[in-house]
């Protein structure tokens, strides 16, 4: 009996003795059961105990009433072994330019107004896991310099990172944005994860630098992403990649934007997702390595992707989807991977890709550009022994009409042909058949009779072997017309003149094929 007694005066919290009613001390009672005034009153006794005894500044679980400041209120600058886990603060709380010793408790805290880490130093790690901050995120510029762990936290409103340094590990997994986020000018010099983040609303990490691993796989930027932007051509805002950034299966809702600075190695998008009607703009400058843009099964439908890459950045387009998607054609060339990598028949199959994409634009002459290029890429993918005959007649129908898509091919190959030809009939010569028409009367050696020769003609045939005369042939073979005048002479130029009508009637409708196809008879 006594012992019960005792117990229901002690907090079923912390054994400190219960408040009025309350089941919980001053601390741990509710908002409801305490006023601020004697809350305070306690909360001042509670830290100048922990300051004359060098102990832990514990507030576990504690509900904070009104608006607190602990540098002004408590006189306090400098915590130690601190923790404010499951704490709750129905005002906003102020931490301005403390400085936390040991390792820091934020977790499954609950802010219900503003929380302000303006200039706060962090010397040891920092737990923020599962926090919700229901006002305005502070945290411009705040000192990190052991790990800090923000994974689960909710930000409701307005987040502030600016100029923030992160010197540990920061981990922001599945962390939600309400608002904006802004982390401009930060600098995180371990591994960074921002893995399921939410950002509801603007993520601007304009000037930021990564030194290290940026994951920021399966990421949701509801609003606009800003990874640099430029206002104009002395203003821009480069994020600093140091080592790889991965943007695997982020979603993009709003315009996402790249301006990169230095990226020393790849920046991934694989099976990345951008919203129809959106911006994809992708621009790095002062690349030292070969840089690879992974974009292998991206999705990039109904939107425009903007490139201005150096050349040695190199875009991999495995399975990639890409329709109706607004790209410049300059942008791409000389920056597939594959092609690059003379990986031929992966090459064809992106220019395939490509080609249906402008297609489906109705960017006619660049669709035609890389029809060839997909052409090329099947070319060279032939270029082995195996596949030889396959590789010649490639080469073949690419110098004589580039795949249906060069109609100067097609004139300047009949044009040569011609000219092969009338040097060929300059050498075996041409015939040039002339009537000789004899006049006047001779005796017959038999008869005797008197016979008129004026009434017989002899065909005398001359043999030509001089250049305009075997053009002129050469020409009027080609193209079928055989007006009469010259002929081919028996044997051999019967059998190059065969072979030329035959080429010049086949080169005619390769022509017009040629032609109709590149002006829209597509
Ligand atoms: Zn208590």
């Amino acid at each position: 009996m006594n012992k019960e007694k005792k117990s229901f005066n002690k907090c079923l919290i912390c054994e400190r003795p219960t408040h009025k009613e309350s089941k919980y001390c001053i601390f741990h009672a509710s908002a409801e059961e305490k006023t601020e005034e004697e809350f305070k009153k306690a909360l001042k006794e509670y830290v100048n105990k922990i300051k004359k005894e060098d102990g832990d500044y514990d507030f576990r679980k504690f509900i904070f009433v009104g608006e607190i400041n602990f540098n002004e209120d408590l006189n306090v600058a400098t915590f130690k072994n601190t923790s404010f886990t499951k704490t709750t603060f129905n005002g906003d709380a102020y931490f301005c330019g403390a400085t936390f010793e040991g390792d820091t408790g934020f977790g499954k805290a609950i802010f219900k107004g503003d929380a302000w880490f303006r200039g706060v130093t962090f010397k040891g790690n920092v737990d923020f896991s599962f926090a919700t901050i229901e006002g305005s995120s502070i945290f411009d510029p705040a000192n990190f310099k052991g790990n800090v762990d923000f994974s689960f936290a909710t930000f409701k409103w307005d987040s502030f990172f600016a100029r923030a340094n992160f010197e540990g590990e920061a981990i922001f997994w599945a962390i939600t944005f309400g608002q904006s986020a802004g982390f401009r000018g930060a600098t995180f010099k371990k591994v960074t994860f921002f893995n399921c983040a939410t950002f509801e609303g603007e993520a601007d990490f304009g000037s930021t630098t990564f030194e290290q691993y940026a994951d920021f796989e399966r990421a949701t930027f509801k609003g606009d992403a800003n990874f640099g932007i430029v206002h104009n051509k002395e203003y821009f805002q480069a994020t600093t990649f140091e080592q790889y950034a991965d943007f695997e299966r982020a979603t993009f809702k709003g315009d996402a934007n790249f301006i990169i600075k230095v990226l020393k190695k790849n920046i991934g998008f694989k099976h990345a997702l951008i919203t129809r009607g959106k911006t994809l703009v992708i621009a790095i400058t002062d690349v030292k390595n070969e840089v690879v843009i992974n974009f292998k099964k991206i999705c990039l439908e109904n939107v425009y992707l903007e490139l201005f890459l150096e050349k040695k950045t190199v875009i991999d387009f495995t399975k990639a989807l890409i329709r109706n998607t607004v790209i410049k054609k300059s942008q791409i060339d000389n920056h597939i991977f594959h092609e690059e990598k003379k990986n031929f028949l992966e090459a064809q199959e992106i220019y395939l890709l490509i080609k249906n994409n402008f297609h489906s634009i109705g960017q006619y002459e660049d669709e035609s550009w890389a029809f060839k290029k997909e052409r090329d890429m099947e070319r060279k993918s032939n270029c082995h022994f195996k596949s030889l005959h396959k590789w010649l007649w490639s080469c073949f129908l690419n110098i004589i009409y580039g795949y249906g898509e060069k109609p100067w091919n097609v004139i300047f190959s009949a044009l040569l042909i011609i000219i092969i030809f009338t040097l060929l009939f300059s050498v075996t010569g041409i015939g040039n058949p002339e009537i000789i028409e004899i006049k006047g009367t001779a005796i017959h050696q038999n008869s005797g009779d008197i016979v008129d020769l004026a009434s017989k003609g002899f065909l005398k045939n001359n043999v030509i072997r001089n250049f305009p005369d075997s053009l002129y042939f050469s020409t009027i073979t080609f193209t079928t017309l055989g007006y009469g005048d010259f002929r081919p002479l028996e044997g051999w130029g019967r059998i190059l003149a065969g072979s030329e009508a035959f080429i010049g009637a086949f080169m005619m409708a390769l022509f017009v094929y040629t032609f109709a196809r590149r002006t829209g008879g597509r």
